[in-house]
């Protein structure tokens, strides 16, 4: 039989759910179930000071739901520091669906967690993400309307992620180098897709040495040939004698072994989770010498063009607003050099200042 404990008797370790919430600190979780349908989906707010919480859906077959409910908590947590350090009105969210996306997909599920997310009135905006393409979105808005990045708005977000990246990068070269010109600098760039074309384009147009990497041999070659970079393999991209590693396929390439091997000056690229473990990584890499953009701060162009379609905007503007990650980064490796403190650990502290100095404007008067 179900027994009523009173709360001051329930002990957290005992409720690995709510003491997981409180841990970081998330406002709400919503559990999703249809049997009807075979949608199991949980849906995460971490945050709501600056905005409604904005983050994609993943789909994915977790092992079990501790596993999904790790990620969804990890991953909304994360989209409240991004959209905090980008300087925009929204908060953090994430949804998770769990399944496998080669079988599971029906227009039925997809409206069906469309009612979900729409229960939530907006207090939770989604977007595509792993396993998710434009048509699913497509039927998740046909029962809200609380969706971005559907065909036909804001589009693709690889051009203002790039080229976020790319201002980013040129204010790590000026604080390195007392310049921001890539003119001549040795650029290494991994993983050749849609962010990382868009970013050698913008490098070889300043005349940079772009060196790249892809496991795709054909987009490779085109690349080579279209852009004049020079082609190196897998591993030794990882040695090649460059000022700048930029990372735009993997997470967790600056590691141990790496490390010992990365000559580079600057890390900057656009892959998510870019350090394998933040705490050492991040330490590591300063000690070296070598400015690290963090990866949520530098790759944000992409949450940027979301938002250019919450609010209406233009992609002129979210190019405009990606302009501005080049005084994100110079502030965060000014201050990090300032305070000795690893360029992630300021990101995230800049981060919570914002939450914390606008969560005081909203107060009421
Ligand atoms: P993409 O899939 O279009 O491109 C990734 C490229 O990396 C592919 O060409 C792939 O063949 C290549 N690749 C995979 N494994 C590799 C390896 N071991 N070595 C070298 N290349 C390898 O993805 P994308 O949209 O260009 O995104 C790139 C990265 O940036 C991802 O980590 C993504 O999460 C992150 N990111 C993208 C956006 C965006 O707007 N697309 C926004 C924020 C972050």
């Amino acid at each position: 039989m179900f027994e009523v404990k009173n709360i001051e008797e329930v002990n957290l370790a005992e409720n690995p759910v709510i003491a997981q919430m409180s841990k970081y600190n998330h406002e709400q979780l919503l559990f999703c179930n249809d049997n009807e349908t075979g949608l199991k989906a949980i849906i995460a707010v971490h945050n709501t000071v600056l905005g409604p919480a904005l983050g994609g859906t993943r789909m994915w077959a977790y092992n079990n739901e501790m596993e999904a409910l790790n990620d969804v908590l990890r991953l909304s947590r994360g989209m409240t520091y991004k959209n905090s350090i980008s300087g925009l009105n929204l908060g953090g969210g994430k949804a998770v669906i769990i399944g496998d996306a080669r079988s599971m997909k029906s227009e039925a599920l997809f409206r069906r967690f469309g009612k979900f997310v729409n229960s939530l009135g907006g207090k939770y905006i989604t977007a595509e993400d792993v396993g998710i393409s434009p048509v699913d979105m497509t039927w998740v808005n046909m029962e809200t309307d609380h969706v971005v990045g559907l065909p036909g708005k804001s589009g693709d977000p690889s051009p203002v992620t790039a080229y976020g990246t790319y201002m980013g990068m040129k204010a790590c070269t000026k604080v390195q180098f007392g310049s921001d010109s890539l003119t001549g600098k040795k650029v290494a760039v991994q993983g050749v897709g849609h962010v990382g074309e868009y970013l050698v384009k913008h490098l070889v147009e300043e005349n940079a040495e772009v060196y790249v990497s892809d496991i795709h041999e054909p987009t490779l070659k085109r690349i080579a040939k279209d852009y004049g970079a020079h082609v190196v393999g897998l591993e030794e991209i990882y040695d090649v004698d460059m000022d700048i590693y930029a990372p735009c396929a993997l997470g967790a390439t600056v590691n141990d072994d790496t490390l010992s091997r990365l000559k580079c000056s600057i890390i900057a690229g656009a892959a998510n989770n870019q350090l394998k473990q933040e705490d050492i990584h991040g330490k590591a890499v300063m000690e070296k010498g070598i400015i690290y953009a963090p990866d949520f701060a530098i790759n944000a162009g992409g949450v940027i063009n979301c938002y250019s379609e919450v609010k209406g905007m233009s992609l002129h503007w979210s190019m405009e607003k990606a302009q501005d990650i080049y005084n994100t980064i110079e502030q965060i490796v000014k201050r990090s050099q300032t305070e000795n403190v690893p360029t992630y650990m300021i990101a995230n502290k800049m981060a919570e200042e914002r939450i914390e100095s606008i969560g005081k404007v909203k107060l009421p008067l």
